[in-house]
């Protein structure tokens, strides 16, 4: 078993206010000392945010967790759009090809989390990963099908046409509910409320645990201010929820990987009064 993340970027990319409708500046003065500079540009203003995979070798298989936000993508945001970040050339420098990838776990359907499912191949968008079997949540699928997320994709650009119908027509799509498990060491639990459908992914090997969280946390602030959901969560009452659980019940537990997290990403949720805080893990 082993746990390689492949960073497509990393650095100062939102403002706290545009993230989190309930932070003011004086949150961010408050919990300055430990914010800046890991997690918060002072000079920018802006909150440090990783886009990353995470690559899993586990019982045979090579799995890829989520797949950035893509090249050559007509995105609404400028840092997303017609990028070309060269995140292939560093899988490869992870050893693997895109055609040694068994699985791509999609732990929702967000901009910076399917791009590179597929890929521009003379003018048409391919799946990246040709031997894969890509695992969507049916419920997250649904979602995107109907009016409210079709609707949605006004603010960030079509991900779904160029990044997710190329899978479903390949025939690569397999659409899992909400607790789905392919081996004994690695499995989805539902993280719903941020979408309808996110889920996170445990793995676990020689009584050890790791659990890869997706967006249920953006930013360490929401360990500290745990129920302040993102402008970005489909339903913020319910990605509170789920939030507040899953702090709860991880405390001083398993060491956890927030997709968004700046290296090295992983670490555990300690309890500190009311709220909780995060302590990096020492890894290589
Ligand atoms: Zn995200």
């Amino acid at each position: 078993m082993s746990l390689t993340r492949i960073v497509e970027s990393e650095g100062p990319l939102l403002s706290p206010f545009e993230l989190l409708p309930e932070c003011r500046p004086s949150h961010i003065s408050e919990n300055l000392s430990w914010l800046a500079p890991r997690f918060y540009d002072l000079q920018a203003q802006l909150l440090v945010v990783a886009i990353q995979s995470f690559l899993v070798h586990a019982g045979g298989k090579t799995i890829l967790v989520d797949a950035c936000s893509g090249d050559h993508k007509e995105r609404r945001r400028p840092f997303f759009h017609q990028r070309e970040w060269g995140w292939l050339e560093k899988l490869a420098a992870a050893g693997v090809r895109p055609t040694d990838v068994d699985i791509v776990m999609c732990s929702h359907l967000h901009v910076d989390h399917v791009g590179w499912n597929t890929r521009l191949e003379n003018g048409t968008w391919v799946p990246t990963f040709p031997n894969a079997r890509y695992l969507i949540s049916k419920r997250e699928w649904e979602y995107w099908c109907s009016q409210a997320g079709i609707t949605s994709l006004q603010r960030t650009g079509d991900f779904i046409s160029d990044s997710v119908v190329p899978i479903m027509a390949s025939g690569q799509a397999d659409l899992i509910d909400d607790r789905y498990g392919f081996s004994e060491c690695i499995g989805i639990e539902p993280a719903h409320g941020h979408t309808p459908g996110q889920f996170v992914v445990r793995i676990s090997a020689g009584g050890k645990e790791a659990i890869l969280s997706a967006d249920l946390l953006h930013t360490p602030l929401q360990l500290r201010y745990p129920h302040w959901s993102t402008n970005f969560c489909v339903d913020p009452e319910l990605a509170r929820r789920t939030r507040e659980d899953f702090l709860n019940r991880h405390c001083n537990g398993p060491l956890v990987f927030p997709a968004h997290f700046p290296g090295p990403c992983g670490g555990r949720i300690i309890r500190d009064g009311g709220h909780y805080s995060f302590e990096y893990a020492d890894l290589r």
